[in-house]
């Protein structure tokens, strides 16, 4: 430990924790929060500021978790910011519609070419809850096929063989999701295109959408094989089903125009969280307008929200989108690969087998040396290797996903500072992952 920049203890993050576990299960909001993968006491955050967050006990770290994303622009840009308080001065939720909603909708429907029609919601979780919805409300058919190791959100019927939360908490099929909400979807391994024209075969007349995430980043990131996410488009319109890619992650952060930016393959309907919301709570989902159309008012499909399009959140995802021109895609591609080189140096030069994969600027790190591309190689790396890794960043001032199944997230605020910060902090965090036992 003496090496370690930081002593090791974080009582008053401690303090808080202790108060929370006797008023939230688990004492977070979102179960991957609680470290329950690396064990030791989660940070309470109190500030963020460009790629730092300082923690309850006044420590100051570089963040590479990003709010899971969506931070693209650091934390607290001051022209994301200057919108939010010009925003919320005239008001917080109106329960009409305004002017804010349709400028953001038109900004996505700018970027996105197959997005022809937008419908804003709160959540990532929301958005693939109802494009779900739309696509079995459009076709008339129940079946949904996804994939192994891709996380949708806690939609009942895709928390089967999710990643995420659930890759880390190792729940195969949780509780509380009925044998009839499950048994409507089919779990296939990803990058498996054999596997899903088998299910088509299988299943005639039947599915009504195979969702995906357009790069997945809850097992880790495994990006698609090439060839593979126009081989579900395809397969799905031979078979009269939707091909809806889940953009909650990619969407704005790999490019301009999310993942469809980077491959060109045109789903029918996509979903979108993160990025679009500046740190906000602001999702959507859309696609072809002739599905859209389905939604109610328009049509028969069901679907609402109370906060939905809110003023504050849109204010600030408008702002974001705007600031990220291709300039800021190219900063954070650069600071990604800079700080990929560093760790793939770090470990090299300490013999620790890995693996770093990207998709763009998102990247982590798998403790095997072999290539991961599907959630059974994600899981079969040598995950109590991250575990000393994280700590060992940890107490040197760098905040890594508390998770081995999780994508790294860098912004246009990691500076040199910054990265010098973590390369520093990468030759400690080597050897321990070097020395750590199972
Ligand atoms: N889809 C993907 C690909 C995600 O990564 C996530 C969240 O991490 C979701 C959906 C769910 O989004 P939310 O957490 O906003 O409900």
């Amino acid at each position: 430990m003496s090496e370690l920049a930081y002593p090791y203890e974080a009582p008053a993050s401690q303090a808080l924790f202790d108060r929370a576990a006797a008023v939230t299960p688990g004492g977070v909001n979102s179960p991957v929060r609680a470290f329950r993968a690396v064990g030791g006491t989660p940070r309470f955050m109190v500030s963020g500021s460009g790629p730092y967050l300082t923690d309850a006990d006044g420590r100051e770290y570089v963040d590479l978790v990003c709010s899971w994303g969506p931070m693209i622009l650091g934390h607290a840009h001051p022209e994301v910011i200057a919108a939010v308080q010009e925003a919320v001065a005239r008001g917080t939720s109106f329960g009409t519609p305004a002017e804010g909603e349709v400028a953001l909708a038109e900004a996505m429907v700018e970027r996105v070419a197959p997005l022809e029609e937008v419908r804003l919601v709160s959540s990532g979780t929301e958005a693939t809850m109802s494009a779900i919805r739309l696509a079995r409300g459009f076709t008339q058919r129940t079946k949904v096929i996804k994939f192994a190791g891709c996380y949708h959100g806690h939609v009942d019927s895709l928390l089967a063989a999710a990643g995420s939360g659930v890759a880390t908490f190792a729940l195969p099929d949780t509780p509380g999701v009925t044998g009839a909400q499950a048994s409507d979807t089919i779990v296939l391994p990803y990058n498996d295109l054999e596997a899903v024209h088998a299910a088509f075969a299988a299943h005639p007349g039947e599915i009504a959408c195979v969702i995906t995430e357009a790069s997945p980043g809850n097992m880790g990131v495994v990006p698609p094989l090439p060839g593979f996410n126009q081989g579900l488009k395809d397969a799905c319109a031979a078979n009269g089903a939707l091909f809806v890619s889940d953009e909650v992650m990619t969407g704005f952060r790999t490019s301009r125009a999310g993942w469809y930016g980077v491959e060109g393959v045109v789903p029918d309907l996509m979903t979108f969280g993160k990025v679009m919301g500046g740190g906000f709570p602001a999702a959507a989902f859309g696609g072809r307008a002739d599905v859209m159309a389905h939604l109610a008012p328009a049509g028969p499909v069901y679907q609402a929200g109370t906060l939905s399009g809110n003023p504050v959140a849109t204010a600030a995802g408008l702002a974001q989108l705007r600031l990220l021109d291709d300039a800021a895609y190219e900063t954070v591609n650069a600071v990604s690969a800079r700080i990929q080189s560093l760790v793939t140096e770090a470990l090299a030069k300490e013999g620790v087998a890995h693996t770093v994969q990207t998709a763009s600027n998102m990247f982590s790190v798998f403790f095997t040396d072999r290539p991961v591309r599907n959630y059974e190689d994600a899981k079969a790396q040598e995950s109590f290797r991250f575990t000393a890794f994280f700590h060992s960043l940890l107490s040197n001032g760098v905040y890594l996903p508390p998770s081995s199944f999780e994508s790294w997230f860098v912004s246009t605020a990691h500076d040199e500072r910054a990265v010098q910060r973590i390369a520093d902090a990468l030759p400690a965090a080597a050897r321990a992952a070097a020395e750590a036992t199972a």
